[in-house]
């Protein structure tokens, strides 16, 4: 936005709602906004009066960022001139010290060595350096770093449009609700603030309110109940109300200290109200944050130190209802399922199982290996023959390891891709690479998102070895119910077409056949494989994961790609039992 108008000779400063008019060389009423000639120049624009790392409760916030460090700055000015001020040391103060300059990214370069979530502007009022405020959120937004801003809640309407999508929070101090205190005794007018306050609602920027009550100023019964009572009908119930205790400062020396029943009787008067969040400020009790529902201690709080955050993903962790505000994203996980069963739940032992199969073989010979089939039994019928293939594929170094297997427990229509943040395994969770798995699963109709599905073993059992062949590569799951083979080769055929990808698809052979039958239906299914013959797969072939074979086969022969049977075992091997047996086989594809 242009931060001034012209008005004849005069040029119109758009900052606040005083919309100072100024002629060449006047000041307006802030004392650091100046008409310079063409133009209206903010003289405090990267000179910094006061700056700290405070904790984000301090400001208050109490539902923006919890326990977040924010980088807090302020320059002198302001468009008020409140008595009763707790920073007139810079708020009052007309002298610029220009000795020294901070650049938007000088600051933003401070944000981050101390790894502040979010910059505020505060201790004096922002809206009056918003020219400075605005190019360090700009630049801050670039590094994900959040804007705050602690305002007396007078800016001009224009500055309250352009802080969409860069000011991120809001706290507003509605400092009383009579017309004639802000007029005489404050500055600005009730009524642009009670405006401005329902634009910050409109657009959405989080706002949190704070009153400093004054004692014989402003805590009466019904000018509390006034403030209160605006909050609930002009915004919501669930705008946190800060009240704050006043402590003899500036002009109002001879004024006593808020008393806690005050303070207690306010807080009363909020919650009769309807009000959800109201907090006592500056001392020690009430304010903590509880759940709306069930009551709930959710956030406790000593002063501006976090003492417990209980919220799960903003919910409460009890009754899960959602508590407003903004929250840093949690992180999702796929949780094992399978650990323990089908695997070691414990690193060392699968580290000692991986050890014991290597021990067993020699691997040799040169293959571009694209992708694997790979078995999904407990690792002592089908590990062995699992880590062949892996073993084999070591040398790889793959961006992200897509690996496809079936759903064993669960009737799904189509597929569901894993869209976590994180795979658990027992040897370190896996990243999950979440863009590529949006991109595929805006691509494919058939790919949705179903939580259930990615408790599958026959994918899971895979991510051990993932984790320990692959340790740097990130992880897609999908797991399939009902889907045909050809839509699943046409979402493989976009994944072979990326060479930083590893295929895996999981799949075991026939089941509970003797051990005769299991090796004549099997060797059908290895003859398919080997020679890439798709009509032998529906020639007698058994395998849980026939469609994910099968689809990979016809990828493969799409991109002309070779196929290599590596191993081929039953359960028999392990428990010698012909009578009911399971077959498992590795193969690679590539050239
Ligand atoms: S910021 Fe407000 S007080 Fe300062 S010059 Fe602009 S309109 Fe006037």
């Amino acid at each position: 936005m242009r931060y001034w108008s012209e008005n004849k000779e005069k040029l119109t400063c758009l900052l606040c709602s005083y919309y100072c008019k100024l002629k060449p060389n006047e000041t307006g009423v802030c004392g650091v906004n100046k008409n310079t000639g063409n133009k209206i120049e903010c003289l405090v624009y990267g000179h910094i009066g006061a700056m700290n790392i405070d904790p984000i409760e301090k400001k208050p916030l109490y539902h923006f960022l919890p326990t977040s460090k924010s980088l807090s700055l302020g320059t002198v000015g302001c468009n008020f001139k409140c008595s009763f001020c707790q920073n007139y040391g810079i708020s009052q103060e007309k002298n610029i010290d220009k000795s020294k300059y901070h650049s938007p990214k000088d600051v933003v370069n401070i944000a981050k060595k101390y790894k502040c979530e979010s910059i505020s502007y505060t201790y004096n009022e922002p809206t009056i350096f918003y020219p400075f405020a605005k190019d360090i959120a700009l630049e801050a937004k670039k590094h994900g770093i959040k804007n705050v801003y602690v305002s007396n809640g007078f800016e001009s309407k224009e500055v309250i449009e352009d802080m969409v999508g860069i000011i991120d929070a809001v706290n507003i101090d509605l400092k009383c609700f009579s017309h004639k205190y802000y007029k005489n005794n404050l500055g600005g007018n009730l009524t642009q603030v009670l405006e401005n306050l329902k634009q910050f609602k409109k657009n959405g920027i989080w706002l949190e309110i704070t009153t400093l009550i004054v004692p014989t100023k402003n805590d009466s019964y019904e000018e509390l109940k006034q403030i209160a009572m605006f909050i609930k009908e002009e915004l919501d119930i669930y705008t946190p109300w800060h009240l704050s205790s006043f402590h003899p400062d500036y002009k109002d020396l001879d004024l006593t200290r808020t008393s806690i029943e005050t303070l207690k009787m306010a807080k009363n008067i909020g919650s009769k109200c309807g009000l959800k969040y109201v907090y006592i400020g500056n001392v020690n009790f009430e304010n903590d944050t509880l759940c709306t529902n069930c009551n709930e201690v959710l956030i406790k709080r000593n002063r501006f130190e976090v003492l417990s955050n209980n919220l799960i993903n903003n919910r409460c962790p009890k009754c899960y209802t959602k508590i407003d505000g903004v929250y840093p994203k949690m992180k999702t996980i796929r949780k094992t399922g399978s650990a323990g069963s089908f695997y070691p739940d414990q690193k060392d032992e699968i580290i000692k199982c991986i050890d014991d199969f290597n021990s067993k073989i020699t691997i040799n010979g040169n293959f571009n290996v694209r992708a694997m089939i790979v078995p999904h039994a407990g690792y002592v019928y089908s590990g062995f023959t699992a880590n062949i293939a892996y073993n084999i594929s070591q040398y790889k170094k793959p961006k992200r390891i897509v690996v496809i297997g079936p759903s064993h427990s669960i009737y799904y229509e189509g597929a569901s891709i894993a869209l976590y943040d994180e795979y658990e395994t027992p040897l370190g969770n896996i990243t999950i690479d979440n863009e590529y798995s949006n991109k595929l699963q805006n691509k494919y109709d058939f790919l949705s998102f179903e939580d259930s599905m990615h408790l599958e073993h026959s994918t899971e059992t895979q991510a051990p070895f993932i984790k320990h062949y692959f340790p740097n590569s990130e992880i897609v799951e999908i797991v399939y119910g009902k889907i045909s083979y050809e839509d699943l080769s046409s979402l493989i055929d976009t994944v072979l077409e990326d060479e930083e990808n590893f295929t895996l698809i999981s799949t075991d052979l026939s089941h509970f056949h003797t051990q005769e039958k299991a090796n004549k239906l099997d060797n059908i299914c290895l003859n398919a494989i080997a020679k890439k013959d798709m009509a032998l797969f529906d020639n007698g072939c058994e395998a849980c994961g026939k469609v994910g074979v099968k689809a990979l086969i016809y990828s493969a022969i799409k991109h002309d790609m070779n196929s290599k049977v590596l191993h081929y075992c039953t359960s028999y091997d392990k428990t010698n039992d012909a009578s009911r047996v399971v077959g498992y086989t590795s193969a690679l594809i590539g050239y």
